[in-house]
């Protein structure tokens, strides 16, 4: 069988169709003749053959820089003697039997040495132990969170990528079937189809195909039976098929060289991949195996198998997800028993009838649902989600007096100082409609007339004088104080409880593992209420704190004025001026916000303070200015805050950054500058610190050049006040990953599934709370392999690795 003068013939035939254009062959007849010479000498064994194959110097052939006559002259020349050669008797030509298959392309293989280690040491060795993935690679990779090449294994599946040198229909067994030989410069072999005399015609010499399947012996040789093929058009196939993989890529990294390794790895790996999930759930959830899913994720074969392929890849995620989340709450509630707090009536009342409103609906409801959680041993573990205004403020201090009237501490935590003193102040208001003041001090009060003895609620925050800080630990310590209201940092790091048994935190996408265990270290199991005016989509929620109890206020007390909220061209930044001069000359305050700065606080700050030096000395030369941005010191900020509630500064400058949560009844205009930057959730934050007042407040928004997606934005949130329709918005605009702006909030990284998938989730939450049930430490046997797995995505006992 004359393979190689096969595949030569054919090149040279297609070469004079082409009309000696030098176009028959990828990269030029000139490499391919020389790398086929190589082979060929070696099977010429007479030695008059060889001498006048020798002449034709094919190893160092000139065919690029002849003239087309020449061109011509000698492809005819090499030609007839191909077919000389072809009609030789076999002594005279011995075709090599093409070299072991084992690895058939060793060159696209890991060595075996490393091949050993990996089957040795697992999947998750470093993915440096990859041929190709250098330190540096590998450290690109690690940022991508890409470490272990723990997708492979070793598989008895071969994948191969080579040339065809020729495929023709044969009969095997008497059935018509296609026999090809493919190789390249490291080796050739052999690939049947049985019982397919189709595959030849699609198989053009010298195309690159990649062979994938089980190598078997046959007639004395290695052979692949009836592989899977692929042509591939071009010599970077994977860098080319029509469905490309996209992978996420981080500075340093081309695609190229992602796709490229990414094939190999999926290539030779996935196919050994084993699949955690517990094959009866799998069944029942319609969901592919892994190792299928996996090839099929990278490179699909259709839409149709894509899409499946993602399907299960996204349900792993969220299940996992959801299994970790289960466990987390599961340790929380049922580890070690809380303090249960028994209802307080009498209490209660007195402070719910001295409000000068009544609860809405919404807010009586979550009030219920409190009361119910405290009274059980398991310890509370709840989010409330209610939009700026809506009134958890009143509802957790309800549940605060509840832990006082039992005796015990309550907690209320925030982000920052000013808003720690901004709660101070609003619950010391409250109190004090209740109860009688019968005590004032820095940064203390007490009351008679509430509880049966009296009631002391103290600030705690880093800027008070060291001394009197020490007072107050102590008396914190000593029991003295019920309520204690603070930043997150003073409470859990120098705070010593006697008795805690509830912690409000407010503002705070997340209340973590590590907080709750810093808690438990000083000897508590608090009831945990999170609170945030952040409408969070359904979705976000299960996943983001899957392991919280959901309570929603979805009612704004009444007689709150929706915001009026206008887009306003760049040109109409003069007549945004002119209106909030108006307002302030009717005695309202305004919020500017500066422009998005993406590089730095630092370049934040300065960009802050250059737009506040613009506005006090060109715009509004005549009125007072506040700025606040991040560099300020927190006394800084404080001092400006004060002028700004008091009224003493009419306009406050702000940066974006800046958390300015606070409660300005009379503020009415927020300017926010490059509004088109922002999302949706955040625009509505902004909106939020105006309206919450009996005036009508507005919100004017600036965009220069909006993109399409920012207008789209700046069209909806003219339109749209509710917090929650906002938020689903914007998650469908902006995806998960970037709904919060930043990974701060615990956001897990999902890679393939979306969040608005809602239906998947509640799959995936629903199998999650099944399979708990019945194994909540996932102990079976049957279940090692998802126990692993869970134990690798959580890594660290409860973080999201
Ligand atoms: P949140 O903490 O959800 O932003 P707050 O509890 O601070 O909201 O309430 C915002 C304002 O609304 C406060 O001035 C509060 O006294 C007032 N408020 C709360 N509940 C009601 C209600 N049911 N009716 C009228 N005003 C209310
Ligand atoms: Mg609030």
């Amino acid at each position: 069988m004359a393979l190689n003068i096969e595949s030569l013939r054919k090149i040279l035939e297609l070469e004079r169709e082409k009309g000696y254009t030098d176009s028959a062959v990828i990269g030029g007849l000139d490499r391919f003749l020389h790398r086929w010479s190589g082979q060929a000498i070696e099977s010429i064994t007479s030695s008059e053959l060889l001498s006048r194959f020798r002449r034709l110097r094919l190893d160092d052939s000139k065919y690029a820089s002849m003239t087309q006559p020449h061109r011509q002259r000698w492809i005819d020349e090499i030609l007839s003697f191909l077919s000389e050669l072809g009609e030789m008797p076999a002594e005279k030509v011995e075709i090599k039997p093409p070299p072991s298959v084992t690895p058939p392309v060793p060159r696209r293989r890991p060595s075996v040495a490393k091949r050993q280690k990996i089957v040795g040491g697992s999947l998750d060795a470093s993915i440096t132990t990859l041929k190709g993935v250098s330190a540096a690679m590998a450290a690109k990779f690690n940022r991508l969170g890409v470490k272990t090449i723990r997708w492979l294994s070793e598989g008895e599946e071969q994948t191969i990528m080579a040339n065809v040198w020729q495929a023709q229909e044969t009969r095997l067994g008497g059935r018509r079937s296609t026999e090809a030989i493919v190789g390249d410069e490291t080796g050739n072999v052999r690939v049947v189809w049985f019982n397919n005399p189709y595959v030849a015609k699609s198989l053009p010499t010298n195309a690159r195909v990649v062979i994938s399947g089980r190598v078997g012996i046959f007639g004395g040789r290695h052979v692949f039976e009836s592989p899977e093929w692929e042509l591939l058009e071009d010599k970077e196939l994977v860098h080319t098929g029509r469905l490309v993989p996209l992978y996420s890529l981080t500075q340093g990294l081309k695609p190229r060289q992602v796709r490229k390794l990414m094939k190999e790895v999926v290539d030779q790996w996935a196919g050994q991949v084993g699949d955690f999930l517990p094959s009866e759930l799998r069944k029942r959830c319609k969901l592919l195996e892994l190792p299928h899913a996996i090839v099929q994720a990278h490179y699909p074969e259709d839409e149709t198998a894509k899409n499946n392929a993602r399907y299960r890849l996204a349900f792993d995620e969220l299940f996992i997800l959801q299994l970790g989340v289960l466990g987390r709450k599961h340790e929380w509630q049922e580890s070690q028993p809380g303090n249960p707090l028994g209802p307080q009536p009498a209490p209660l009342d007195i402070f719910l009838k001295s409000l000068p409103f009544e609860l809405t609906a919404a807010q009586q409801k979550v009030l219920k649902e409190l009361l119910a959680d405290l009274e059980k041993s398991r310890p509370m573990s709840r989010l409330l989600q209610g939009e700026v205004g809506s009134g958890k403020t009143v509802v957790a201090t309800a549940a605060l007096l509840v832990a006082a009237a039992n005796g015990y501490q309550g907690a209320f935590m925030v982000p920052t100082e000013i808003l720690a003193e901004q709660h101070f102040s609003n619950v010391c208001q409250l109190l004090s409609r209740a109860g009688k003041q019968i005590a004032e001090e820095d940064n203390l009060r007490r009351y008679s007339g509430i509880l049966s003895r009296p009631l002391t609620v103290a600030l705690l925050i880093g800027d008070l004088q060291q001394t009197r800080k020490q007072e107050i630990q102590q008396r914190i310590g000593a029991g003295e104080i019920d309520i204690i209201i603070g930043t997150h940092a003073l409470i859990q790091k120098e705070v010593g409880f006697q008795s805690l048994s509830l912690v409000v935190v407010d503002e705070q996408h997340r209340f973590g593992v590590a907080q709750r265990s810093a808690l438990r270290q000083k000897g508590f199991n608090p009831h945990v209420l999170v609170m945030t005016a952040t409408p969070i989509p359904r979705t976000l929620a299960l996943t983001l704190y899957g392991d919280l109890d959901l309570s929603v206020i979805d009612e704004l007390p009444p007689g709150r004025q929706a915001v009026k909220t206008k887009w306003l061209k760049p040109e109409q930044r003069d007549s945004a001026y002119a209106f909030l001069r108006r307002q302030v000359t009717e005695g309202r305050q305004a919020f500017i916000i500066c422009p998005l700065v993406e590089e730095s606080e630092v370049i934040q700050a300065k960009a802050a303070v250059a737009e506040y030096e613009r506005l006090s000395g060109e715009v509004f030369p005549d009125l007072k200015l506040g700025l606040i941005h991040g560099r300020m010191s927190a006394a800084e900020k404080d001092k400006v805050m004060h002028q700004f509630r008091s009224g003493e500064l009419p306009v406050l400058v702000s940066t974006p950054v800046v958390e300015v949560g606070i409660d300005v009844p009379n503020a009415t205009v927020m300017l926010v500058e490059s509004a088109d930057r922002f999302g949706l959730s955040q625009l509505h934050q902004f909106r939020g610190r105006v309206g919450r007042g009996s005036e009508q407040s507005y919100c004017m928004l600036l965009a220069e050049n909006p993109s399409e997606i920012g207008r789209e934005r700046l069209d909806i949130i003219e339109k749209v006040q509710d917090g929650f329709q906002l938020a689903e918005e914007d998650l469908r605009l902006r995806g998960p990953g970037e709904f919060f702006g930043t990974r701060q909030s615990g956001l897990p990284n999902l890679r393939m599934a979306k969040l608005s998938d809602v239906a998947l989730l509640e799959l995936a939450r629903t199998e999650a709370i099944r399979l708990f049930e019945k194994d909540p430490g996932l102990k079976k046997p049957a279940h090692a392999p998802l126990a692993k797995e869970l134990g690798r995505v959580w890594q660290g006992g409860g973080e999201l690795s």
